[in-house]
C-alpha cells in the first residue's frame, strides 16, 4: 500500500463515500476506498436505513396479522425475536454483498483500516501513506448523546436498539425526529407502552406543523404518548428499570419535574459528525461545530479535499442526499460541472406508522418568503384504495395563489414515502396544478391523493367540495 498513488482517495465506505467512489471509477479515475469497519455500507446499510426498515416491515406484518379480521381473515401474530433479527440480517447481508461485488467490478481498491488526513493529497491508513489527486472525506456520523446521560444496557441509542436484546414492555424515547419516531412506532407494534419526549415545541419538528399534528393524532390512537416542549433532567438506570426525569413547561410556565419509569430508554437526539482525531483541521480543513465546512460545490477549505454525506455541513442527513453529494463530487473531480444541490427539493422521509414525507416549502416557510399561497388538504378518507387498506392519511399541498405552482407537499399516511417522489418531481420542475390536473392518475391508488389535490387547486375538485 505504502507509496501507492490514486486519482481519488475516499475516506469512509458509507453511502456518501461509496457513491463518490463508484461514480469516480465510472468516469475513468483510479480510486481507493478506505473503510475502518469490517464491511462496506456504513450507517445506512449496517446501522441505519436498511436494518430499521426491515424491523418496521416485521412490525407492519404483525400489525396486519393482528387486525386481519378486518379483511375477513382469522389470524393472530406471535413475535419471534430471532426471526425478526434473522430477516434483518438476511436483508442487510444481501445488500452489503451486492455492494461489495459492485465496488470490485468497478475496479475500486478497497483499503481496510483507519484513515488519517496528513495533508491535501496525502492520506495514511494505519501508518502507511497513500498519495491522492483528490480526497473525499465521507466519515459519516454517530449517535449523539446528551452529556448527562450515561448509556447502559437499558439506556441505548439506535446502534444498540438494532440488536433487539429483548422485546421491551415499556420504552421512553427521547427525541421525536425520524429515528425516534420510527423506533417508537416499532416498539408499539411489538406491544410496548411507549412515550416519546421531544424538547422542541412539537414532534417531527422539521416537518410542516400540520404533519406534526397528524402524526401525534395517529400515534395517540395507536396508544403512543407524545410530549413536546420537554426538557430532560436525568436518566437513571437501576436494576431492571430506567427512570427518566423531565420538566414540561405548561401554559403558566410552571415546570414541575416528572419521572417516567420504563424498561428501556432510547436516546434519539440526533447524530454528530465523525471528524475528531482524523487530522482534518491540521491539514487545513475547516470544521464548523464538528461538521466539515463545505461550499456549494462540496469543496472544503483545503485544496483538492471534498466532503460529502453526514459529516459535511450541508442541511440534510439522509442516505439519498449522501448519494447525490457523492456523485456531484466525483463529477466535479472529473472536470464536469453539475449544478449545486437544491436541498429544498430533496424529499424528507420518516418510516413510522403512519409514514411522514415532504418536499419543498412548509406553509410557514412559504409565508415567510412572502408567497401568497393557497393550501389544499386532501384526506385519504375519500380514496377507494385507502379504504381497502383501512388506512387514513392526508396530503397537504402548498401552491402559489396566482399561477398554482406547487411549492411544497406534506403527506402523512400509508406509503407516502413512496408517493412523495411524484411530489418531488412537481416541486422541482415547478409544475402548476393547472397542468398536472390534466394528467390522469390510476384508480384505485393512493397516488390519487395528489391527483385529487391538483384537481382541487385547479378549481375543479372531483371527490371533494
Ligand atoms: C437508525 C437510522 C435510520 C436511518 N434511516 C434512514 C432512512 O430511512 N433514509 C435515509 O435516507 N437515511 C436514513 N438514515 C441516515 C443515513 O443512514 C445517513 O444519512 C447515511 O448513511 C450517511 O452516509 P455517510 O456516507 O455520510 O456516512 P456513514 O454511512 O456513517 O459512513 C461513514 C463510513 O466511514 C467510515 N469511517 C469513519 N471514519 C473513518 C476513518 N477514519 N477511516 C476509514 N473509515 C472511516 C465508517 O466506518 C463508515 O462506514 C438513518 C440513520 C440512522 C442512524
Amino acid at each position: 500500500l505504502a507509496g501507492k498513488s490514486y486519482d481519488v482517495v475516499v475516506i469512509g465506505a458509507g453511502t456518501g463515500g461509496y457513491s463518490a467512489a463508484l461514480r469516480a471509477s465510472q468516469l475513468g479515475r483510479s480510486v481507493a476506498l478506505i473503510e475502518r469497519g469490517e464491511r462496506l455500507g456504513g450507517t445506512c446499510l449496517l446501522r441505519g436505513c436498511i436494518p430499521t426498515k426491515a424491523f418496521l416491515r416485521s412490525a407492519e406484518v404483525l400489525d396486519t396479522v393482528n387486525s386481519s379480521k378486518d379483511w375477513g381473515i382469522q389470524a393472530t401474530g406471535t413475535i419471534d425475536r430471532d426471526g425478526i433479527l434473522a430477516f434483518k440480517k438476511r436483508t442487510v447481508d444481501k445488500l452489503v454483498n451486492g455492494l461489495t461485488g459492485l465496488v470490485k467490478a468497478r475496479g475500486i481498491d478497497v483499503v481496510s483500516g483507519r484513515a488519517v488526513l496528513d495533508a491535501p493529497g496525502r492520506v495514511s491508513v494505519d501508518g502507511e501513506e497513500i498519495a491522492a489527486g483528490d480526497i473525499v472525506i465521507a466519515t459519516g456520523s454517530r449517535p449523539r448523546v446528551l452529556p448527562f446521560i450515561e448509556l447502559g444496557d437499558r439506556v441505548i441509542t439506535s446502534d444498540r436498539a438494532l440488536e433487539l436484546d429483548s422485546v421491551p414492555s415499556s420504552v421512553v424515547v427521547i427525541g421525536a425526529g425520524a429515528i425516534g419516531l420510527e423506533f417508537a412506532s416499532f416498539y408499539r407494534s411489538l406491544g410496548a407502552a411507549v412515550t416519546v419526549l421531544e424538547a422542541l415545541p412539537r414532534i417531527a419538528p422539521l416537518e410542516d406543523e400540520d404533519s406534526s399534528k397528524e402524526v401525534a393524532r395517529v400515534f395517540k390512537k395507536r396508544g403512543i404518548k407524545t410530549m413536546a416542549g420537554v426538557s430532560i433532567a436525568s436518566v437513571t438506570e437501576s436494576g431492571d428499570a430506567v427512570g427518566v426525569t423531565f420538566r414540561s413547561e405548561d401554559a403558566s410556565g410552571s415546570a414541575e419535574p416528572e419521572t417516567l419509569a420504563a424498561e428501556m430508554c432510547l436516546v434519539a437526539v440526533g447524530r454528530e459528525p465523525v471528524s475528531d482525531g482524523l487530522g482534518y483541521e491540521e491539514a487545513g480543513v475547516r470544521l464548523e461545530r464538528g461538521f466539515v465546512k463545505v461550499d456549494e460545490t462540496l469543496a472544503t477549505s483545503a485544496p483538492g479535499v471534498w466532503a460529502v454525506g453526514d459529516v459535511a455541513s450541508t442541511p440534510l442527513q439522509f442516505a439519498h442526499v449522501a448519494f447525490a453529494e457523492g456523485i456531484c463530487v466525483a463529477e466535479r473531480i472529473a472536470g464536469m460541472d453539475p449544478p449545486p444541490i437544491d436541498y429544498t427539493g430533496v424529499a424528507r422521509v420518516t418510516f413510522c406508522s403512519p409514514e411522514v414525507a415532504s418536499v419543498g416549502l412548509t406553509e410557514e416557510q412559504a409565508t415567510e418568503r412572502g408567497e401568497d399561497v393557497e393550501i389544499e388538504r386532501y384526506s385519504f378518507q375519500g380514496l377507494g384504495k385507502a379504504n381497502i387498506l383501512r388506512e387514513t392519511g392526508v396530503a397537504k399541498v402548498i401552491a402559489r395563489k396566482d399561477d398554482k405552482q406547487v411549492l411544497g407537499v406534506h403527506m402523512v399516511g400509508p406509503h407516502v414515502t413512496d408517493l412523495i417522489s411524484e411530489a418531488m418531481l412537481l416541486t422541482n420542475w415547478e409544475a402548476s396544478a393547472f397542468d398536472v390536473a390534466r394528467l390522469i392518475h390510476p384508480h384505485p391508488t393512493l397516488s390519487e391523493s395528489i391527483g385529487e389535490a391538483m384537481l382541487a387547486l385547479a378549481g375543479k375538485p372531483l371527490h371533494t367540495q
